[in-house]
């Protein structure tokens, strides 16, 4: 897997000097600063500590199975600046030299908000995934057929959470299938939406979310989903 992060840091200066010294108790493969440059921190046939307490598809223990870039920006208490673009462009290199060299499927470039979601929301939605995947990195869906979906939101229950709740555990995220929009289901739905749909994060499934939901599914393979 790849995983992607902000540093949340004030300067990519700082980030490195944290993520070089062993009390942080963090580290990542790859840092690239907010003019692009690139440095590797930790080479890639090594853990590096940079998903902590996470899942997908099941698995925990991310760190042992991924490669983590991170992206200097210092988040939003310090207003969450863009992503300059050619940092971006300077992480889309980066990124398709690494799923290429790893075959890391599509579906397994993700955020640090996808596998803990409710304790990370990194890199954020200004993050630039459609972009990274118009460069061959990552999975980006248009959601068509979406006129006829019932909006599923928090104090729903009953066979159509459910199934929402089976979607979004078949696409990886942890997510227990209770049959009741609870905060959890909640918070999995605001990380769907600040990887896949970014113009509005409100952890409400509304029509768009579901048909994102679905293609993304229908893209990796899985079968569709939510109706
Ligand atoms: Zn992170």
């Amino acid at each position: 897997m790849l995983i992607m992060h902000y540093t949340g840091m004030a300067s990519a200066g700082a980030a490195c000097r944290w993520l070089c010294d062993p009390a942080s108790q963090v580290s990542c493969h790859y840092l690239v600063d907010d003019q692009g440059a690139v440095t590797q921190m930790v080479n890639e046939d090594r853990r590096a500590w940079h998903a902590g307490v996470s899942s997908w598809e099941g698995m925990s223990d991310i760190n042992s199975r991924s490669i983590g870039i991170e992206v200097h920006n210092p988040g939003p208490e310090a207003g969450y600046p863009d992503f300059p673009p050619a940092q971006m462009a300077a992480v889309a290199d980066l990124a398709r030299d690494i799923v290429a060299r790893h075959a890391i499927r599509p579906e397994h470039v993700l955020a640090h908000s996808d596998v803990a979601p409710g304790r990370k929301i990194d890199p954020g939605e200004k993050f630039d995934w459609k972009g990274l995947a118009s460069a061959g990195v990552g999975l980006w869906v248009e959601p068509t057929g979406v006129a006829d979906m019932a909006v599923l939101k928090p104090g729903d229950a009953g066979g159509a959470v459910s199934a929402l709740q089976a979607a979004l555990a078949r696409f990886g995220y942890r997510i227990v299938v209770s049959g009741s929009y609870d905060e959890p289901t909640r918070i999995v739905v605001s990380a769907l939406q600040r990887h896949f749909r970014p113009d509005r994060i409100d952890g409400i499934a509304d029509a768009a979310t579901q048909a994102i939901l679905s293609a993304l599914l229908v893209a990796c393979g899985r079968g569709e989903a939510v109706s």
